[in-house]
C-alpha cells in the first residue's frame, strides 16, 4: 500500500510541468471527502518531494505521513459520507449512488453511452485496489449491479478504435480504420442520426481530440480514420447540439473557407485554457455548442471529464430526450505508453464522470446508461499479492482482444447481468432505446 502511494507521488513529481502527461490523481481532485484529509495528503506529497533523493527515506516518510494522516483524520474529523465526486455543486456519496442504482427506472427518454477507450478488466481491478488501499473508497462502477463482458473484435481481428467505435455507434462490424461505414464502404446510420430522427438532442464529449476515431464514429462517415478534413466536415454537417473535445487548431486547419464560415456560425469557444472558462460561459442553449480545450490537457483536474459531462447534461436536458456519448481516452494512451500509474488513474477519471451521470439519473429515471470499453490496450496483467504495480504488468503496447466490461443502469439493464455480449449488441440495445422500442 505504502509503496503504491510512493509510486504514484513519484510519477506526479516526474511528470509535473510536462504538457503532454496526465497529472491528475484521485486524491488531488475530488475523491477525498474532507478538507482535513485532503490537506493531510498534500502534506504527504510534500514529504515525498523532499525525500526523492533517497528512495528508502521517501518510502519511510510516506509511510509515516500516511499513518499520521489516518490518525489525524480519525481523531479530528467527524466521519462524513465518502464523496465519490464533487465539484462544489454536484457531489455524490456511496450511499446516494447505491440508492440511485436501486431506484425504479422507466422506459428511457435519454440514452447515455460512456466509453473507456482501451480500458480492460484488469485496469478496473488495479484502480479499485489502489483506491481502496490508499483512500478507503472504491469505484462507482463497482456499485452497479448489472454488468457483464463484451467481445470487441472487428472484421480485421483485434480491433482498432475506428472499427470498435463504428460497432458501438451503429451496431455493425466493419474493418479497422473505417469510420461509420461498412466493409464495402457504404454509410452506416449511427445512433446520433437515429436520435435526431427521433426528435432528440445529441451530444458527444471526449477528453481527447474530436478528430479521434471514437467520437468521429458516432457522428461522421469516412473510409479512412486519418482523413481529418472529411471527419471535421462531417461534424459540422451534422452539427451535434453539444460537441466537446480537444485540438481546436487541428480541427480548424482541416477545413475549407466555406466550412470555416459554417463553424464560426456555431457557438465556438476557442481554446481558453480551462474547462471552467469555456463551459461556464452563458451561451444560447438553442444553438449547437462546440467547445474546444487547450492541447495537452487530458485528465488534468481542471479539465476533468466529469465536469464536461455535467456541462453536456445541463445543455442536453429537454422534454424530448437526448443521446450522449462520453469518451475517456486516457486508459488507451496509458496502455500504448505502458504507464501503469496513468492507466489506473484514468479509470478514476471515467468513474467520476459516471458518478455525475448517476446524480443526473436520480431525478431522471427515464435515462438508460451503458458503460463499456471499445477494446483493451496494453494487455495488463495483475501483480502478485503484496507486489506493487509496475510497467512489467503490460504484455504489449498495442490493443488486445481481451473481453472488456459492460455496465448497465436503467430500464432493462438486468439483461446485461452476468452475460457475455458483443459490442454490436450494446449498440443495438442503445439504438432500440433511442427509437423508443425498449
Ligand atoms: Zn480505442
Amino acid at each position: 500500500m505504502k509503496r503504491w502511494l510512493a509510486l504514484l507521488l513519484a510519477a506526479v513529481i516526474v511528470i509535473s510541468g510536462c504538457d503532454c502527461s496526465t497529472s491528475e490523481t484521485p486524491a488531488a481532485t475530488s475523491s477525498v471527502s474532507t478538507t482535513t484529509v485532503s490537506s493531510a495528503v498534500t502534506t504527504t506529497a510534500t514529504t515525498a518531494t523532499t525525500a526523492t533523493t533517497a528512495t528508502t527515506t521517501t518510502t519511510t516518510a510516506v509511510a509515516t505521513a500516511v499513518a499520521t494522516t489516518r490518525t489525524t483524520a480519525a481523531t479530528t474529523v467527524v466521519p462524513a459520507p465518502r464523496v465519490w465526486y464533487t465539484n462544489g455543486e454536484v457531489s455524490i456519496t456511496k450511499e446516494e449512488a447505491t440508492a440511485i442504482l436501486s431506484q425504479p427506472y422507466v422506459k428511457p427518454n435519454n440514452v447515455i453511452v460512456m466509453i473507456g477507450d482501451g480500458m480492460g478488466p484488469n485496469d478496473l481491478i488495479l484502480c479499485r485496489r489502489f483506491c481502496r488501499e490508499n483512500f478507503d473508497f472504491g469505484l462507482t462502477l463497482d456499485l452497479i449491479p448489472n454488468s457483464g463482458l463484451c467481445i470487441t473484435d472487428s472484421l480485421s481481428g483485434v480491433t482498432d478504435s475506428a472499427a470498435a467505435g463504428t460497432a458501438l455507434a451503429t451496431g455493425e462490424k466493419t474493418k479497422n480504420g473505417v469510420i461509420g461505414m461498412s466493409e464495402t464502404l457504404a454509410n452506416l446510420k449511427n445512433i446520433c442520426e437515429i436520435a435526431r430522427e427521433a426528435g432528440k438532442k445529441v451530444g458527444v464529449v471526449t477528453n481527447d481530440a474530436l478528430l479521434g476515431a471514437t467520437p468521429a464514429a458516432f457522428v461522421t462517415h469516412s473510409p479512412d480514420r486519418e482523413n481529418g478534413e472529411r471527419i471535421a466536415r462531417g461534424y459540422l454537417q451534422f452539427a451535434p447540439d453539444v460537441l466537446i473535445g480537444k485540438e481546436y487548431y487541428t480541427f480548424r486547419n482541416t477545413l475549407s473557407a466555406a466550412a470555416l464560415a459554417t463553424m464560426d456560425s456555431m457557438l465556438v469557444s476557442k481554446e481558453k485554457g480551462t474547462v471552467n472558462e469555456v463551459l461556464n460561459t452563458d451561451l444560447d442553449c438553442t444553438k449547437p455548442f462546440l467547445g474546444f480545450f487547450e492541447e495537452g490537457t487530458l485528465d488534468r483536474p481542471n479539465n476533468d471529464l466529469a465536469h464536461m459531462t455535467e456541462a453536456a447534461l445541463n445543455r442536453l436536458e429537454n422534454q424530448s430526450g437526448f443521446f450522449l456519448m462520453v469518451e475517456n481516452a486516457g486508459t488507451d494512451k496509458a496502455g500504448h505508453d505502458n504507464n501503469i500509474v496513468r492507466k489506473y488513474n484514468s479509470v478514476a477519471t471515467l468513474d467520476r464522470a459516471v458518478a455525475v451521470v448517476l446524480k443526473f439519473m436520480k431525478d431522471h429515471p427515464d435515462t438508460l446508461l451503458l458503460i463499456t470499453s471499445d477494446h483493451e490496450t496494453g494487455g495488463v496483467t495483475l501483480p502478485a499479492a503484496g507486489e506493487e504495480p509496475t510497467a512489467a504488468l503490460f504484455t504489449t503496447d498495442q490493443h488486445t482482444d481481451t473481453a472488456v466490461r459492460v455496465f448497465a443502469v436503467g430500464h432493462g439493464a438486468e439483461q446485461f447481468k452476468g452475460k457475455v455480449v458483443d459490442n454490436t449488441d450494446i449498440a443495438n440495445f442503445a439504438i432500440q432505446a433511442v427509437k423508443g422500442e425498449r
